[in-house]
């Protein structure tokens, strides 16, 4: 429970329970009188029973008109006897000795009487300059007891010292047997307790120690500070070093961060880097592409890849392969993007010679068999052709001889037809050659064929954009045949139809290529047909285009088709085109299926 608090009327003090003993030091009359007057006026008006021991130089008269000045009703309090004002030596000594028993006995007679006639308690303010130093321990001793015994009571004593008299010593001890001190020296209010001092004390050492622990902290913290600042400097210097171009964005999409790579390629600064953001320096047919697989990436919060072309400073593109990865806080927030840029120019370059080379390779290949079968072709028909030249001319001098020598004539007439049946069988070995040349045949699954084919071709169809559309069966039945003679095959009507179609603009480059089980001369087979949206053929093409050496093409050499198709007629089968109804050509063989066992 809250002890019952008094008002003392004192401001420095404020309110305080019954019980409380303190003791006030004041340098001039005026500062005493300025301190107890508020003191008894707040205990008239709260109904405590005052007694005021006054001392020199403060007068009883002195004591009543300054209380008079302040206590409005100070008659009817005089007249009630709820104050008193007694002269210190009156009531501190008798005879002229001073014992504190007798005095303490008094005081408590005093506050029997009071409360005996109605009041809650009493307040009380004795003054000590009537003290001398002979005395001074004595009463020192009488406030320690008065100090220890006032608790509990309903009595509340304000002890008052004279500075100017009091030694510092003297005053530290009645400091000492009072629970609080205040002090007034020319109107100005102190208060001084034990616990206050402790308190200060405390709060020192607590600052002190606050401070001690601020300066270690401060110290870890620059530490860690200037760690930190080394490992980000390392790290910013690891960013500016890879061989790539570093950047991240904010969840909003904004860069804050992009290393000299990106900024040395772009010719960019850094707050224009921050501005303008990258989408600006894609290239116009990325934009899309790009844009929508980033939205993918950023709604799913998976990690971006993505092929893109990006402009220099120098205005020029460069084709880039470009990943992010979202970062995260604990809580499962998207923080920001890292991301990187390859530069890939270089190796898509390198990719392109390679198709290119495998391309010239696969014409040279037929250029080779080509060549060796044309040198071939050559020697076996010089030495017959050179013969019917020969007997050509020995024929004719034997017919212009007068009279003409008919037989002689009719022997070179025969000997001219025997090489020329020489040649017919150089001839006919050279297709049989042909016939056996590439490999061994074995069944083949024409749709695996086609699949190995396009795989080979697509950076073909991605040069050109042609879309390729394909619908093959499954399960058709194999074909017996040389694989690499069917993927030259294959190869060449698909790498003709891109090359019909690499002027068109006005339409969708479409090359479909389809599979298909097709009767062949009353048994089962397989047909492929390669269907281009490309230039299209003449009716004077029709006859011609499987001609060997029939090209339109400047670079062409016109020898794929009439391979392929001798290619298919020794496999059995059979290879021809036809004009499609709008735009293009469709070029197709049918193979016959190989003969399962058994059958
Ligand atoms: P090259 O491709 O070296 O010219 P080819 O024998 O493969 O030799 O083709 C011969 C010619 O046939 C080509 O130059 C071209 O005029 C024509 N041609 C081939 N395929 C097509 C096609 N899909 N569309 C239109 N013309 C074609």
């Amino acid at each position: 429970m809250m002890p019952e608090l008094r008002k003392t009327g004192i401001n420095v003090v404020g309110d305080m329970p019954w019980g409380t003993h303190f003791c006030h030091f004041y340098e001039t009359k005026g500062d005493l009188l300025d301190t107890l007057v508020p003191y008894f006026k707040a205990g008239l008006e709260s109904d405590d029973f005052c007694v005021w021991v006054i001392s020199e130089p403060v007068t009883p008269e002195d004591a009543w008109d300054a209380l008079r000045g302040a206590v409005p009703e100070l008659d009817r309090y005089f007249s009630q006897r709820s104050i008193e004002i007694i002269q210190a030596r009156e009531w501190y000594l008798h005879e002229g000795t001073f014992d504190r028993g007798r005095v303490a006995a008094a005081w408590n007679e005093k506050l029997t009487q009071a409360l005996a006639r109605g009041y809650p308690g009493m307040r009380v303010s004795g003054n000590t300059s009537w003290l001398d130093r002979n005395g001074w321990e004595d009463f020192a001793e009488y406030e320690r007891h008065l100090n220890d015994s006032i608790g509990g009571q309903r009595m509340t004593v304000l002890c008052t010292y004279p500075l100017a008299t009091n030694s510092a010593a003297d005053l530290l001890d009645a400091a000492r047997t009072h629970q609080f001190a205040i002090a007034k020296r020319r109107g100005k209010e102190v208060v001084e307790t034990p616990q206050l001092k402790r308190a200060r004390d405390e709060i020192r050492r607590l600052n002190e120690e606050l401070e001690a622990r601020v300066t270690e902290r401060t110290q870890q913290l620059e530490a860690a500070n200037a760690e930190l600042r080394s490992s980000a400097a390392q790290l910013r210097l690891l960013a500016e070093a890879i061989p790539q171009q570093v950047w991240s964005h904010l969840p909003d999409g904004s860069v804050n961060y992009c290393n000299q790579r990106w900024l040395d390629y772009t010719g960019l600064t850094p707050e224009e880097a921050q501005r303008d953001g990258w989408a600006k320096y894609l290239h116009p047919a990325d934009v899309e592409p790009t844009l929508k697989a980033w939205r993918e990436s950023w709604s799913g919060g998976t990690p971006y890849t993505g092929e893109l072309r990006l402009r220099g400073a120098n205005g020029r593109y460069r084709r880039f392969l470009s990943r992010a990865v979202p970062i995260y806080d604990d809580r499962g927030h998207l923080l920001q993007w890292f991301g990187t840029n390859t530069d890939i120019e270089e190796r898509k370059h390198a990719e392109e010679a390679l198709h290119e080379a495998q391309a010239e390779l696969a014409h040279v290949t037929r250029l080779a068999t080509m060549g060796e079968l044309a040198a071939s072709l050559a020697h076996d028909l010089n030495q017959p052709l050179a013969a019917i030249v020969t007997n050509g001319g020995a024929c004719l001098r034997w017919l212009d001889r007068d009279p003409p020598d008919i037989d002689e004539a009719r022997h070179a007439v025969q000997r001219i037809i025997q090489d020329a049946d020489l040649a017919g069988e150089v001839i006919a070995h050279t297709r049989a050659l042909l016939r056996k040349s590439s490999g061994d045949r074995t069944p083949l699954d024409v749709t695996e064929i086609i699949r190995g084919v396009v795989l080979l071709v697509h950076p073909e169809v991605m040069r050109h954009h042609v879309a390729i559309d394909e619908s093959l069966a499954q399960g058709l039945p194999p074909v017996l045949a040389a694989r690499v003679e069917l993927q030259q095959v294959v190869l060449n009507l698909i790498v003709n139809g891109i090359e019909a179609m690499a002027n068109v603009s006005d339409r969708r480059r479409r090359l479909g290529i389809r599979s298909e089980r097709h009767d062949l001369d009353g048994g089962p087979g397989v047909l492929v047909a390669v269907e281009d949206a490309g230039v299209g053929i003449t009716m004077e093409q029709l006859d011609r285009l499987f001609e060997a050496f029939y090209t339109t093409k400047e670079h062409g050499l016109g020898m794929g088709l009439s391979i392929a198709r001798s290619i298919i007629q020794a496999h059995g089968g059979r290879l021809w085109v036809s004009a499609n109804p709008h735009h293009g050509a469709t070029f197709q063989f049918v193979l016959p299926a190989a003969s399962t066992p058994g059958s």
